[in-house]
C-alpha cells in the first residue's frame, strides 16, 4: 500500500474490490442492474438469463482491476475456504483472448474427492459442483503480484446434497424467514415485508505474536496453539491490557487489515485490545447472515496474511496459551424485516411489544428445546479448552435476559403482566402487556447466550470457526419455535384475529411456553460452581467436551428437525457428525504427535544438558572439598522429573490413535475405527495423558536456565513490543 492510496478517504475505498454498487451501475444495462441489485439487497433469486450479461460485465470489471484468473470461492466442511483458479486467458485463432461465460460464472466442477464429505460421496465419485451465490457480491482478492476474481458459491455433490457450510445456511435463512413471516401476518405487521433477514455481526478475537517466536515452536506451527509452556509471571492480573493503548506496530497492522477489508466491502467498525496480553478484537457492523459469514471468512484470511507483513503471526486458535484468556467469536444475531424492522427490538408501542414478546419467547423455547444442539454447533477440539474455563461461557447453554425481561417473564408466567420493573411506569394502554424500554438490563459477560437489548449474543462460538454452522443451527431451531407459536396462535386466535382476541391468545400461549421453558433462563454467574449444580437440577444438558456434544447431531430428534425445515436431510446431517468427530480426533492426534516430538527432541535433551551442567558442578565442587548438597538435590529432582517425563511420553504414545500407536489389539483397532468411539477414547485416555506430560514439561521449563531452554517462553511471546 503506498502513501497515495493512503490519502484516499476510506469511504472512497469501501467496496472498490467488490462487484456491487457503483461497479454494477457502470458495467450493467439498467434492467440487469436492477435485477442484480434486488438479488444482492433482498436475496431475490436472479433470473437465469441475466447470467451471460453479468458474466461479461464481471469479466470487464475484473480485468480493469488487473485480475488474470477467476475462481469459485466456496466453504467445504474443512471449515476454511477453498478455491481453484482458472485463467481468463484462452487461446483462439487470432491469438489469445479473455473468456468468462455464463456457464463459468454459474457453475463449476472442482474435483471434490479431497474434501471431507462424511460419506456422502465415495472417493471414486469425485464429482462436486459449485453454484453461483448471487446474493453475496463477487470480489477481487489481491496479493502483491496477483489479482483473482472470486465468485462466492455453494458446493454440492452430484446428487445435490450439501458438501459445504453455505448451502445449509442459506436454507436455514429461508426457513426462519418463512416461519417468522407467519407470526408477522398474525399481528398484521407483514405489510410490504417479503422477507425476514437473519442479521449477524461477529466480534473476532485473536492473538498477535512475533513471527520469530512462532517459527521456533513446532506446536504453534503445526497446531496453532502451544502444547507446553509454563505460565508467565505476569498475565492479565493487572487488567492493564483490555481497552489499553494499542502498540504502534499493532496499530499499523490493524490499519492495513481494515483497509484491505474495506476494499472488500467488509464494514469493519471496532478495534481494541482484549483481556489477555497480546490479544485483540475486530468487529464489523452487522449484515445479512450470508454475506456476514463470507465476510467473516475473509476477515480471518486477511488477519492472517496481513500479520505476516508486520512481522507477526495472527493466532486464531481458541486457546493458544494455557492459563491465559482464550479467544471467541461473539455471534450477534437478530432478525429483521426487509423493511428494516428489527424483530428483537422491544419497541415503544404496546402492540409491537406483544409481537416482540412472542419472538423473544420463541427464541427462549428454541434454545431450551435444543440446548444440546446449540452446544454441538460450536463443539471443536479447540473450543473445548475455552468453554467452562472460567473465562468463557461454560459448556452449559443458558439464556441471559436481564432483570427487566426476567421480571416480565415472571409476570407472563403468572398470566397478569401489569408493569415494568424499572421506572415503575404502569402500563395503562389497551393491551395489558408491559412496555419495555429499549436497553433493558445490564450485561452478563458469563452467559453463553445473552440478550443484549435488540439481539442475542451467542458468545460460546470459537474464534477459529466458520460461523456458518452455528447460525444454521440457530436459525433452524428458531424456525421450529416460530412454526410452533404461529400454529398455536393460528389455532386459538384464527388467521386475522381482532386485537382483543389476539391478546387473549398471546397471553395464554406465552404463559404456557414461559412456564415450560423458563428453566433455560439464567441471569447469575455462569462461571460459578453452584450453576453447575443448579443446571443439573434443572435438567439442562451438560456436555463438557466436543466428544460428548457432537453425537447430538446423530439423534433422531436432530434429524427430524433439520429435515422438517429443509435444512439438511439425514445423510447430510450424518455427514456433518462424521466430519466434525473425525476432525476432533485428527486435531488431537496431530497435537499428541507434535507434543511427543517436542518433548523428545527439545525438552528432554535440554533436561539432559542441564543435568550434565549440574553434575559437573557437583563433581567440581565436591572435588574442591566442599559440600554441595543443594545442587545435588536439584540434580536428583531433575533426574526424577526427566524419568517421569519419559514415562509420560510413553503413555501418550501408547494411547495415541494413529497406526504408529504402540499398543493396539485388533479389537481395539476395530473400536477406534468408529469416530464416535475414537472421540471418547481421545477424551478419556489421550487428552489426560497429554495433560500429564505437559505438566511435567512445564515444571522442567521452570528449572532449566534460559541458555539451555530451546523454546520461546510465554513471558516472551505474550508481550508484543
Ligand atoms: P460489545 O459491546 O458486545 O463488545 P461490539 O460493538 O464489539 O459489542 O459488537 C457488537 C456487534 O453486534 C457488532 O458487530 C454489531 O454490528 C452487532 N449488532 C448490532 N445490532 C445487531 C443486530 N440487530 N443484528 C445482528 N448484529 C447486530
Ligand atoms: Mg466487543
Amino acid at each position: 500500500m503506498n502513501q497515495n492510496d493512503d490519502a484516499r478517504i476510506l469511504s472512497e475505498v469501501f467496496g472498490t474490490l467488490t462487484f456491487a454498487g457503483e461497479a454494477l451501475r457502470r458495467h450493467l444495462p439498467g434492467d440487469v442492474y436492477e435485477m442484480l441489485q434486488q438479488t444482492l439487497q433482498r436475496g431475490v433469486p436472479p433470473d437465469p438469463w441475466i447470467a451471460s450479461t453479468v458474466a461479461t460485465a464481471m469479466k470487464a470489471w475484473a480485468l480493469e482491476h488487473g485480475a488474470t484468473h477467476y475462481t469459485h470461492w466456496f466453504q467445504p466442511l474443512t471449515g476454511s475456504t477453498a478455491e481453484k483458479h482458472d485463467a481468463f486467458l484462452s487461446p483462439s485463432e487470432n491469438g489469445a483472448i479473455e473468456v468468462f461465460s455464463a456457464d463459468q460464472l454459474t457453475q463449476g466442477e472442482p474435483d471434490a474427492s479431497s474434501f471431507p464429505s462424511g460419506g456422502i460421496r465415495e472417493t471414486f465419485e469425485a464429482r462436486g459442483y459449485t453454484a453461483w451465490d448471487a446474493t453475496s457480491p463477487a470480489f477481487i482478492f489481491k496479493t502483491p503480484d496477483s489479482a483473482t476474481l472470486c465468485v462466492p458459491t455453494a458446493f454440492v455433490s452430484w446428487t445435490g446434497e450439501a458438501l459445504d457450510k453455505k448451502t445449509p445456511l442459506l436454507r436455514s435463512i429461508q426457513s426462519v424467514s418463512e416461519q417468522a413471516r407467519r407470526i408477522l401476518r398474525i399481528f398484521g405487521t407483514d405489510e410490504g415485508v417479503s422477507q425476514v433477514i437473519t442479521t449477524l455481526g461477529c466480534e473476532q478475537e485473536y492473538f498477535l505474536i512475533e513471527r520469530d517466536f512462532y517459527d521456533r515452536r513446532e506446536d504453534l506451527r503445526l497446531c496453532g496453539r502451544t502444547l507446553i509452556g509454563a505460565a508467565a509471571p505476569k498475565g492479565h492480573q493487572l487488567d492493564d491490557h483490555y481497552f489499553g493503548a494499542i502498540p504502534e506496530r499493532v496499530m499499523a497492522f490493524m490499519t492495513e487489515v481494515e483497509r484491505r477489508l474495506y476494499e472488500l466491502g467488509v464494514p469493519i467498525k471496532t478495534r481494541h485490545n482484549e483481556v489477555a496480553p497480546g490479544q485483540y478484537e475486530i468487529a464489523p457492523v452487522f449484515e445479512n447472515a450470508n454475506v456476514a459469514t463470507d465476510h467473516q471468512m475473509l476477515t480471518m484470511q486477511i488477519l492472517r496474511t496481513v500479520a505476516e507483513h508486520h512481522g507477526f503471526v495472527c493466532l486464531l486458535h481458541e486457546k493458544p496459551f494455557a492459563g491465559v484468556n482464550g479467544s471467541g467469536k461473539h455471534n450477534n444475531w437478530s432478525l429483521s424485516t426487509d423493511t428494516g424492522v428489527n424483530l428483537l427490538d422491544p419497541r415503544d408501542e404496546a402492540h409491537t411489544n406483544m409481537q416482540f414478546l412472542v419472538f423473544l419467547t420463541a427464541v427462549i423455547r428454541a434454545v431450551d428445546l435444543h440446548a444440546d444442539l446449540l452446544r454441538a454447533s460450536i463443539a471443536t477440539a479447540g473450543n473445548d479448552h475455552r468453554l467452562g474455563a472460567n473465562e468463557a461461557p461454560p459448556a452449559i447453554i443458558s439464556v441471559y435476559l436481564g432483570d427487566m425481561l426476567s421480571d416480565i417473564l415472571d409476570q407472563l408466567e403468572r398470566g397478569q403482566a401489569r408493569s415494568t420493573k424499572k421506572g415503575g411506569q404502569l402500563n395503562l394502554g389497551a393491551l395489558t402487556l408491559p412496555q419495555i424500554p429499549r436497553h433493558s438490563g445490564d450485561r452478563n459477560r458469563t452467559s453463553p447466550f445473552a440478550f443484549t437489548g435488540n439481539r442475542f449474543e451467542f458468545r460460546a462460538a470459537g474464534s477459529s470457526a466458520s460461523i456458518a454452522w452455528p447460525n444454521t443451527v440457530l436459525n433452524t431451531i428458531v424456525a421450529e419455535s416460530f412454526d410452533y407459536l404461529a400454529s398455536e396462535l393460528e389455532k386459538t386466535a384464527g388467521k386475522n384475529p381482532s386485537p382483543a382476541r389476539l391478546e387473549t391468545a398471546v397471553k395464554a400461549l406465552l404463559k404456557k411456553v414461559v412456564k415450560q421453558h423458563r428453566r433455560i433462563v439464567f441471569d447469575g454467574d455462569n462461571y460459578s460452581e453452584e450453576w453447575q449444580r443448579e443446571a443439573q437440577r434443572r435438567g439442562l444438558p451438560i456436555l463438557s467436551t466436543a466428544a460428548d456434544a457432537l453425537p447430538v447431531l446423530k439423534t433422531r430428534k436432530s434429524q427430524a428437525l433439520f429435515k422438517r425445515y429443509g435444512v439438511l436431510n439425514k445423510r447430510e446431517l450424518e455427514a456433518r457428525a462424521e466430519v466434525y468427530l473425525e476432525k476432533y480426533n485428527t486435531i488431537i492426534g496431530i497435537e499428541a504427535r507434535t507434543l511427543v516430538s517436542m518433548l523428545k527432541r527439545e525438552v528432554l535433551p535440554a533436561a539432559v544438558r542441564f543435568q550434565t551442567e549440574l553434575a559437573g558442578a557437583v563433581t567440581a565442587t565436591e572435588g574442591a572439598g566442599l559440600d554441595n548438597a543443594d545442587t545435588r538435590t536439584q540434580l536428583e529432582y531433575l533426574l526424577e522429573l526427566s524419568a517421569a517425563l519419559r514415562k509420560a511420553i510413553h503413555a501418550v504414545e501408547m494411547v495415541e490413535c494413529s497406526d504408529r500407536a504402540l499398543s493396539r489389539s485388533a479389537a481395539e483397532a476395530q473400536e477406534l475405527a468408529d469416530p464416535e468411539k475414537q472421540a471418547r477414547h481421545v477424551r478419556d485416555k489421550l487428552l489426560p495423558a497429554m495433560e500429564k506430560a505437559r505438566g511435567i514439561a512445564d515444571t522442567l521449563e521452570q528449572l532449566i536456565p534460559d541458555d539451555l531452554w530451546p523454546l520461546p517462553r510465554y513471558s516472551e511471546m505474550l508481550f508484543v513490543k
